[in-house]
């Protein structure tokens, strides 16, 4: 299905699958592949780096303006340093969540991703929460991702960087989702034309094949 053109937008809670299944879908198309959560940790590392506090607004909007971040393959860079071990920890979790519910740095990071689709040709698959929402609310394809909470801890646990209890990792996912759902810039949301895929029992292949249907339903735009 090499050629098709469009955004495909995945949205949904942490750990839901969302950077598998983007990844893949990606790659069966040939398009070009962004973790918007990279963005949003990248950010929380820069403010953490200068000593600044993720609560506050007007000293990480300061920081992250003068941030260049930049993502190439799903990895993610901060001034030029490969990054992608060290955004993965818990630390930068909690800090991203934070800065992520911060409008001013919602701003400079929303413009990026866009910019980003745009040095691409405008196609790309796009994950995160405010995808199909704010960022890209005309993409073709619309995919709110869900899995059971103890099959996202299951997964994150295995993801992580360091070592992390169990119990410690679905505490924090669970704080993190609410922070998402019941902030109030851009909070996570299943938008009315975003079909929703649960992946609690669906392995990679499977949902990959779900979103690849709703791609050939919309071959007009190719
Ligand atoms: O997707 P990931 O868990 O890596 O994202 C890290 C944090 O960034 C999330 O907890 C969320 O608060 C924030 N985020 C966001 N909007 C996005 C992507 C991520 O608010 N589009």
């Amino acid at each position: 299905m090499e050629g098709w053109r469009g955004v495909i937008a995945i949205d949904g809670p942490a750990a839901s699958g969302k950077s598998t299944l983007a990844r893949r879908v990606a790659g069966e198309l040939g398009l070009a592949y962004l973790d918007t959560g990279g963005f949003y940790r990248a950010a929380a590392l820069a403010v953490l780096r200068a000593g600044e506090d993720c609560d506050h607004e007007e000293e990480s909007v300061a920081v992250v303006c003068r941030a260049a971040i930049a993502q190439s393959d799903g990895r993610t860079s901060l001034d030029g340093e490969d990054v992608e071990k060290e955004i993965r920890t818990q630390r930068v979790s909690e800090a991203a969540s934070k800065v992520a519910a911060l409008p001013g740095i919602r701003r400079i990071l929303v413009e990026r991703q866009r910019r980003w689709v745009e040095d691409r040709g405008g196609s790309a698959v796009v994950e995160g929460r405010d995808i199909g929402s704010v960022v890209f609310p005309d993409a073709e394809v619309k995919v709110y991702l869900t899995a059971a909470s103890d099959e996202r801890t299951r997964r994150r646990a295995a993801e992580m960087t360091e070592d992390t209890e169990p119990e410690e990792v679905g505490e924090s996912l669970a704080r993190r989702d609410q922070k998402d759902i019941s902030r109030a810039a851009s909070p996570l949301h299943r938008m009315p034309d975003a079909i929703e895929i649960n992946t609690t029992a669906l392995n990679p292949e499977e949902a990959t094949g779900e979103v690849l249907k709703m791609v050939h339903g919309c071959r007009a735009t190719e």
